[in-house]
């Protein structure tokens, strides 16, 4: 479904991706993990493409992204749910969920999907008139995650769900991503630094360290690797 090859970013003249490859099939739930400031937000920005690679290629669903505007990638199948949630805190709920459903897809789909997303995620359905800005953070990533899943997508991409979350909540929002999977079977790319969790969630991870890719395998292959253990798992 999504073939990264070979590909470079740059902020001016910092590289921060050099020669990342990575593939999803469809169907697939991907970690990728590694510290800070490895580049895993940046390779998020290139897919949706609100950074532009210097080189390698991108090809989703058969088409090479290269070629589509940021605007249109949405439309392809691709949610973007961003690091730090970035839920509108003046809109509600539902009106933050309505935002989501703007692809043709996503206006298709939009009454089975809105079940689906309020099923899943019964505390959306509690506050749905609730301006945003009011729930906590582990209510406002469901619903950046209900904002994704609204777009119909084929595609979801999370960028760090868990963060600044407290550990309860932070395993509550794994269990989430695992029901989506179960009952959905979407494509999932995760970005996480909350390693154990992740490896546990995803089928696949890729390790990423200052830019390349460290270490790829099965998450029972990750998890045993003793590099992984040291430097993540705190083994
Ligand atoms: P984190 O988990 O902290 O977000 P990350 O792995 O997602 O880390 P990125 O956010 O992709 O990493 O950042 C990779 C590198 O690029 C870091 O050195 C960061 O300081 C730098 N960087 C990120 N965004 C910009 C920007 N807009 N301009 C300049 N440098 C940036």
């Amino acid at each position: 479904m999504l073939t990264i090859d070979r590909l470079d970013a740059a902020y001016s003249v910092l590289p921060v991706l050099k020669g990342v490859s990575i593939e999803v099939a469809a169907g697939q739930f991907v970690a990728i993990v590694g510290p800070n400031g490895a580049g895993k937000t940046t390779l998020f920005k290139t897919i949706s493409g609100i950074v532009i690679p210097s080189a390698g290629r991108l090809v989703f669903d058969g088409q090479d992204l290269m070629s589509v505007p940021p605007s249109a990638r949405a439309h392809l199948g691709i949610a973007h749910v961003p690091e730090g949630r970035q839920v509108f805190p003046s809109l509600t709920v539902m009106e933050n969920l309505e935002m989501g459903a703007y692809t043709a897809a996503g206006r298709r789909a939009w009454r089975s999907n809105l079940d689906m997303i309020l099923t899943l995620m019964p505390v959306l359905a509690e506050r749905r008139h609730q301006p945003a800005g009011t729930l906590s953070g582990g209510q406002q990533q469901m619903l950046a995650i209900g904002r994704g899943l609204a777009s119909a997508p084929k595609l979801l991409m999370l960028d760090e769900p868990s963060m600044g979350l407290a550990p309860a909540m932070a395993d509550f929002i794994f269990e989430r991503l695992i029901d989506i999977r179960r009952q959905t079977n979407l494509t999932i790319l995760l970005v996480e630094q909350r390693v154990a969790e992740a490896l546990e969630t995803a089928d696949y991870g890729y390790v990423l360290e200052t830019g390349r890719v460290v270490l790829e395998g099965t998450n029972a292959t990750l998890r045993a690797d003793d590099r992984v253990r040291q430097a993540y798992l705190g083994m």
